[in-house]
């Protein structure tokens, strides 16, 4: 059996960048705790981890004691999260990924100019819900799929569409030209992220030799899930591992070719103890 790794794979910028704010959080804490709000990136590795060194995780600014330092993930969040931050008086490291704060400055921007905007994501995904929330309640249309387009309504007036980083090219594709039959006046800012797009390449081109694909990830990260979705569009049996145990129950005697590719939250270790594991069997 052989094993190929996908040309581009495993931990982004800006997840790095994130991770590298935590550490600079906690020598500044010194012997404090550092609460994180929502986890810092979708790794289940990585949180544990941290749990370890004493971050505690937080979903709401209510958790966390007036006073104490919090870094908020790298999905971003909304400017109700930022405001209770400011009024519980938090030290705050903002680790949100320079990608979805270019979204969240194309949102702000139409809505000071009343424009209509159209949020392309998954509408419980923390980083939805930070973008959106950048803006008025309820301002914002969310599409997740084909279906919720013909939900909209007709507009006249220019109409701003911004894209979740993390979802899968063809989705985004799909809708998109939807969006365009559908608005005449329509602009589109701020999409899927470079580090997801080389991915999702990656894992079409790692789709073409091989006859199974290992997607080193966890379940709650956006960017992972689409791989797998994407080497099955492509008729490859692929499948998440979180950890290496995952990969013990699968039968592989019947695969010529397996490849290996990672999400952008997972760590190197981790993709590297995988890919041992498989080279090993
Ligand atoms: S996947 Fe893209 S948007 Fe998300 S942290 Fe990485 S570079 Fe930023």
């Amino acid at each position: 059996m052989r094993v190929k790794i996908a040309d581009c794979l495993g931990i982004c910028n800006g997840v790095r960048r994130a991770l590298d704010i935590v550490e600079q959080a906690l020598d500044a804490c010194e012997n404090n705790i550092l609460y994180v709000y929502n986890e810092i990136v979708h790794n289940t590795f990585v949180i544990n981890e941290l749990k370890k060194r004493n971050v505690i995780f937080v979903h709401s600014v209510d958790e966390i004691p007036d006073g104490a330092s919090v870094v908020f993930s790298a999905h971003g969040v909304s400017r109700d999260v930022e405001a209770a931050a400011k009024e519980k008086n938090l030290r705050v490291f903002d680790a949100t990924c320079l990608l979805v704060k270019k979204n969240h400055r194309a949102v702000e921007q139409a809505f000071a100019e009343n424009k209509r905007i159209i949020f392309i994501g998954k509408r419980t995904h923390t980083e939805c819900v930070g973008t959106i929330g950048r803006v008025a309640d309820g301002y914002c249309y969310i599409v997740e799929n084909e279906k919720d387009v013909d939900l909209l309504p007709d507009f006249d007036d220019e109409v701003i569409v911004v894209t979740q980083t993390t979802l899968a090219m063809c989705d985004v594709e799909n809708i998109s030209s939807l969006l365009d039959r559908k608005y005449k006046n329509i602009k589109h800012l701020g999409g899927i992220c470079f580090a997801t797009y080389d991915r999702q390449n990656a894992i079409i081109k790692l789709a073409k030799e091989c006859d199974l694909i290992l997607v080193a990830g966890s379940a709650a990260s956006s960017n992972s899930c689409r791989l797998v979705q994407i080497a099955e569009k492509c008729g490859i049996n692929a499948q998440l591992i979180d950890s290496v145990d995952d990969v013990k129950n699968i039968d592989f005697s019947s695969y010529q070719c397996v490849g290996i590719t990672a999400g952008a939250s997972t760590p190197q270790e981790k993709i590297d103890e995988l890919i041992t594991f498989v080279q090993g069997i």
